[in-house]
């Protein structure tokens, strides 16, 4: 009443119950002796989103979450169902299984998680939206057919993510298969095998009899105990939308990778625009579990809409926190909370972002008619190079620019430039939605005059 009455003074006629704004409140507080503070609503998500810089201590070995990838028929669905069938934890149980975007297998113990999305457009759909799924690749490429277009594109979705890359031979029990073939070929990618003095685990398999199926995860889990993936598991939960769906009995259902932590029934969640309390969790056997660790795939209950995929998931402390961090979402734009969000690149602000010591790497995703071209193109950007920024072609193809090329350059900050080659509609979508600058050209020079005059910051605006 002291203050309303002092308001009332200065002219303003307000009740108990009513807002001030906030310069009046300030002055108000001061005469008390009280600094205000404006309440940051961003606060609440950086404060959740924040990489706590963890402890060694706190941090236990987590399973490896893995992706397979390849070209079309190559047997990337197959592999996978071959691993499900021979792997799936405690089978005995007797769960239905069913798809959550993920699944579990145990061998002598320890875990390995599948994505079940096949294809390196799911994984980097998800990095264009700043979320790493991937710990290690499998990239399936069949003995009879040898490396395809979406192999190379495989291993540059690969490659520009930085996830270690194991080389899995399918179709061994083929007559016509070719494994040295294929060896050869990757080889020429930088992918040489531990055999040839190179570095990258090659395992020979058949999704159709099993062969080799053992020796390849037994290779992932080498792999990750090298890379020595940890989390903490004792901390909130945060984790990845694998995909979610509204379910006409169950309501929203998010399919969600914990990352970090360890997500329990009755939790309070947040995935972008949505909030609400962990109401039931399934594994992929449709069992329910009351509690789900770093790396564990699993179906939520409980959100009061459907999430985005891609959108990363946090638990919180009370309810208000996990509703005001939806409300931020929605406010602040998703944008703006996605960890690792960088401006997308341009040509035209390229030497703008150099000056401001912001980019160290250009990147650029080459299509062309011929692989004469792409070469070509390849190797005269690279040698734009200089001491303030490296050129490097995350990818080169031949054909119309499509949708990986699009997500790959949204995802790795590149601009895509292509000779005699235009986008076909569903990149040329995504490129608008996304940001992602697209030039196209009929001679070579006229690309390689651009990206020079960009870099020196002498590109003549296009008007
Ligand atoms: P995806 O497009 O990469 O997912 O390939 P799929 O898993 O759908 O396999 C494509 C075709 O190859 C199917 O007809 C499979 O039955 C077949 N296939 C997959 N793996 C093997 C294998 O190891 N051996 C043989 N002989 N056929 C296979």
């Amino acid at each position: 009443s002291v203050i309303v009455k002092k308001l009332f003074l200065d002219g303003i006629m307000v009740t108990v119950n009513q807002e001030i704004d906030f310069e009046k409140a300030q002055e108000i507080a001061l005469g008390y002796d009280i600094i205000a503070e404006p309440e940051e609503k961003i606060d609440v998500i950086e404060e959740l989103l924040k990489e706590e810089d963890e402890d060694e201590s706190v941090l236990v070995p987590r399973p490896p979450v893995v992706c397979v990838m390849g070209h079309v028929d190559h047997g990337k669905t197959s592999l996978l169902d071959a691993i499900r069938d021979a792997h799936v934890t405690d089978r005995e149980a007797g769960g239905i299984t069913q798809h959550i975007g993920a699944y579990g297998v145990s061998i002598n113990g320890q875990r390995i998680t599948f994505l079940d999305t096949p294809g390196h457009e799911a994984f980097t759909a998800m990095r264009m939206r700043g979320a790493n799924s991937t710990d290690i690749a499998v990239l399936v490429v069949a003995a009879d057919d040898g490396v395809m277009p979406q192999t190379i594109e495989a291993i540059n979705h690969a490659k520009a993510a930085g996830v270690e890359i194991i080389v899995a031979i399918n179709k061994i029990d083929k007559p016509s298969a070719n494994v040295d073939r294929v060896k050869q070929e990757l080889s020429e990618y930088e992918l040489i095998p531990e055999d040839w003095g190179g570095s990258t685990v090659f395992v020979p398999v058949s999704a159709k009899t099993h062969e080799g199926i053992d020796n390849l995860l037994e290779m992932i889990l080498l792999t990750a105990e090298v890379l020595e993936l940890k989390a903490n598991p004792k901390r909130h939960a945060r984790g990845l939308v694998l995909e979610a769906k509204l379910d006409k009995g169950k309501g929203p259902v998010a399919n969600i990778l914990v990352q970090k932590g360890t997500l329990h029934v009755g939790d309070y969640i947040a995935a972008g625009a949505c909030s609400g309390k962990v109401r039931a969790m399934m594994d992929e056997n449709s069992r329910r579990l009351k509690e789900a660790g770093p790396s564990t795939p699993v179906e939520v209950l409980g959100l009061n809409d459907v999430p985005n995929a891609g959108e990363i998931l946090v638990a919180t402390e009370t309810d208000k926190e996990a509703k005001n961090f939806a409300a931020t979402f929605v406010s602040e734009g998703k944008n703006r909370l996605l960890e690792d969000t960088k401006a997308k690149m341009s040509l035209d602000d390229l030497f703008s972002q150099i000056q401001e010591g912001n980019l160290k790497e250009l990147n650029i995703v080459v299509k062309a008619d011929v692989q004469g071209s792409v070469e070509a193109v390849k190797q005269s950007l690279v040698k734009l190079s200089n001491e303030e920024v490296v050129v490097k072609i995350v990818h080169g193809g031949v054909g119309a620019i499509n949708e990986s090329d699009v997500t790959l350059a949204a995802a790795s900050n590149a601009i895509v430039i292509g000779f005699n080659v235009r986008p076909d509609v569903t990149a040329k979508a995504i490129a608008e939605q996304e940001g992602v600058d697209m030039r196209l050209y009929r001679v070579i020079y006229q690309a390689i005059e651009d990206v020079e005059a960009a870099m020196k910051g002498m590109l003549d605006p296009v008007f």
